[in-house]
């Protein structure tokens, strides 16, 4: 998933002709009096953070000024600012349009359905997932003849405007087919499209360009994921590793049974909050970097789910052995094991030998890890 900055999306909207604020990025308050005057932006101007999370103007990286100072002010605390976890590199200085009204379009892919699917709802700038149901229509494409005449102008009726405005959304939204099609996006998403006057203008932009599409797009080879720290450091080690909310680290291996563990944990109250698949690992060493990047996660209690084929399970238990006696002992966790397979009974004796729980049967296991973790059990 590469997921844009609000900048490069409108670089893109810009391609495009979508309508736009004037506006420039900067990166240090230095830079704000000249991009102002290069870009012709007017006071009052609007300083945004660009990061990837939502909810920018309700947290504060969303700011107005009124003179070049306290564009700079602005610039500077928003700089300063680390926005859910982001830190702020770049900032966007856009002239201050005067909105009438803050409506809410995107295009996206419809998984279940298969399609490509438009929403719009005359309820913009606000989140989409607390506007009402009733308040979002969704129009489902059918990919070939594309975005057609009809389907626009049920998606204009919903924004509840007429003439000028009208027309103006009806040409905005052929647009944005075109950057949904050739752009390889997942998503375009324009919240708030705010009217102004007499035609509607992109006053934020998101934009997700497939995966699996990215080789088509080298000019986004640079563009930073949302990966966490720990996430990032894991891909330099190729480990297959994610940050979740929960609480529970899990270590499996292949791509299923760390499917299927997540699950089973899920099933029994558990919250995993990170995990990681071994694959088919066969160096207790590698074993040994995962499970202490797994440890600065600092879980409260660890599920080690493995199936030894490949994975030799005292390989496994070699390695996360080693790596218990790493782990610093303030830092320690409850960890339960269960290790079925390929040299099942030297990996549980190495395990039990080091003082670790190793059970067998699946539901016990994770019932033991779930209450481990001081979760419902
Ligand atoms: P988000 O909260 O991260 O989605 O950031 P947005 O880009 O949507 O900006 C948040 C809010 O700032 C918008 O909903 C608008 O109300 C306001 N805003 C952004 N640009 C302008 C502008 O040019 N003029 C005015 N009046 N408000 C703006
Ligand atoms: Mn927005």
């Amino acid at each position: 998933m590469v997921k844009l900055a609000e900048w490069r999306g409108k670089e893109i909207f810009r391609k495009y002709g979508v309508p736009l604020p004037r506006g420039q990025v900067v990166r240090s308050p230095a830079e704000v009096a000249g991009a102002l005057q290069s870009a012709g932006i007017p006071l009052p101007c609007v300083i945004k953070a660009q990061v990837l999370a939502g909810g920018r103007g309700k947290g504060g990286a969303v700011r107005f000024a009124s003179t070049v100072a306290e564009a700079e002010e602005a610039t500077r605390a928003i700089l300063a600012l680390e926005f859910k976890g982001e830190k702020v590199r770049e900032v966007l200085i856009e002239e201050k349009l005067p909105i009438a009204r803050e409506l809410y379009v995107s295009l996206t892919l419809d998984r279940s359905r298969r399609l490509p699917l438009a929403m719009a709802s005359g309820q913009g700038g606000v989140e989409i997932e607390t506007v009402d149901e009733s308040a979002i229509t969704r129009v489902l494409i059918d990919p070939f003849p594309g975005l057609v005449g009809y389907e626009r102008r049920r998606l204009v009726q919903a924004f509840g405007v007429t003439g000028p405005v009208a027309k103006s959304v009806d040409d905005l939204l052929g647009r944005l087919w075109r950057i949904f099609v050739e752009e390889d996006a997942e998503l375009v998403e324009i919240n708030p499209l705010a009217v102004v006057g007499e035609r509607v203008v992109a006053l934020d932009a998101k934009v997700i360009i497939e995966d699996d599409a990215a080789f088509r797009h080298p000019e986004f080879g640079d563009v930073r994921d949302d990966r966490t720290p720990l996430e990032e450091i894991a891909r330099e080690k190729e480990i297959a590793f994610v940050q979740l909310d929960g609480n529970i680290g899990v270590i499996a291996n292949g791509a299923g049974l760390t499917m299927a563990t997540l699950d089973v944990l899920a099933e029994f109250g558990g919250k995993p909050g990170v995990f990681l698949d071994l694959g088919g690992t066969d160096d207790p060493k590698k074993v040994t970097e995962a499970f202490l990047l797994m440890a600065q996660a600092k879980p409260a209690a660890v599920f080690l789910n493995i199936f030894g084929g490949v994975t030799r399970c005292d390989t496994v238990a070699t390695g996360l052995v080693e790596a218990m006696r790493q782990v610093p002992d303030a830092e320690r966790f409850p960890l339960v094991a269960r290790i079925r397979g390929n040299n099942e009974a030297e990996g549980v004796a190495i395990l039990r030998s080091a003082g670790i729980t190793s059970l067998s049967d699946l539901k016990e296991s994770v019932q033991a890890v779930v209450a481990a973790a001081g979760g419902r059990a």
